[in-house]
């Protein structure tokens, strides 16, 4: 394994793609760069942004195509992204921003486009029970038998339901995945650089197969 890799994870919301960002970033030594955590993180602190961002993460809408551009524009020029790559989460989320997404990485292009394919009735289940340490961002789920208040694991922190996970807001948001995000994967296709792996299977098994269709993509064909 060559590490260093600029990939992009896409998939519905729940489809495991947070957990799985996070072992391929550590597998390809390159920073995992969630557009959620980002946004999540501004709302924690407070800024403008965090406020703005706050209301429309709560209804499961999009925050806006400049703003999300510009936000990654900034993360992408930091030096450790430039010299080893990244994982990209979340982003892009619109043709809008994979067509900006394709301009700022012209010189640098993307090695693999890897869509996490996991159908609407199971990420909808996985969603609705879905626990999220507030400091570390580690999923749990929830099966009704854990103890209160819920302390993380790896870190401590308090395990809450996200803001966002109410049924009205996942419903919201899986709509918007088929209508903005689910053409990304046409406009991938179109140039070569989809992968599509099925996401379900036991986490190990999807790790296995989402490292096994970067190295293809990057073996001289
Ligand atoms: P999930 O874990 O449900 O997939 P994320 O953590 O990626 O969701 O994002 C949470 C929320 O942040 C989204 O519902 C959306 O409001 C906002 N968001 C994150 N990334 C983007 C983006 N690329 N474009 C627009 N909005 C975004
Ligand atoms: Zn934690």
């Amino acid at each position: 394994m060559i590490p260093g890799a600029r990939l992009i994870l896409l998939g519905r919301q729940g489809a495991g793609k947070g957990t799985q960002c996070v072992r391929l970033s550590r597998h390809f030594v390159v920073p995992h760069i969630s557009t959620g955590d980002m946004l999540r993180a501004a709302v924690r602190e407070g800024t403008e942004l965090g406020v703005m961002a706050k209301r429309v993460m709560d209804e499961g809408g999009l925050v806006t195509d400049d703003i999300m551009v510009g936000l990654v524009r900034e993360r992408l020029s930091q030096p450790d992204a430039v010299s080893r790559g990244y994982i990209l989460d979340g982003f892009p989320r619109t043709v809008g921003q994979a067509q900006a997404l394709d301009e700022i990485t012209a010189v640098r292009p993307i090695d693999v486009v890897l869509d996490l394919d996991v159908p609407r009735d199971l990420v909808l289940h996985r969603l609705t029970s879905r626990r999220v340490c507030r400091d570390c961002g580690t999923n749990y789920v929830a099966d009704g038998v854990e103890k209160l208040p819920w302390i993380c694991e790896v870190c401590g922190g308090d395990v809450m339901h996200r803001d966002d996970d109410t049924p009205e807001a996942i419903a919201h948001r899986l709509d918007l995945y088929e209508e903005q995000t689910s053409p990304l994967i046409q406009y991938y296709q179109r140039n070569g650089r989809l992968a599509i792996v099925d996401g379900v299977a036991s986490p190990d098994e999807v790790f296995r197969r989402l490292t096994d269709a970067v190295e293809a993509a990057r073996r001289p064909s």
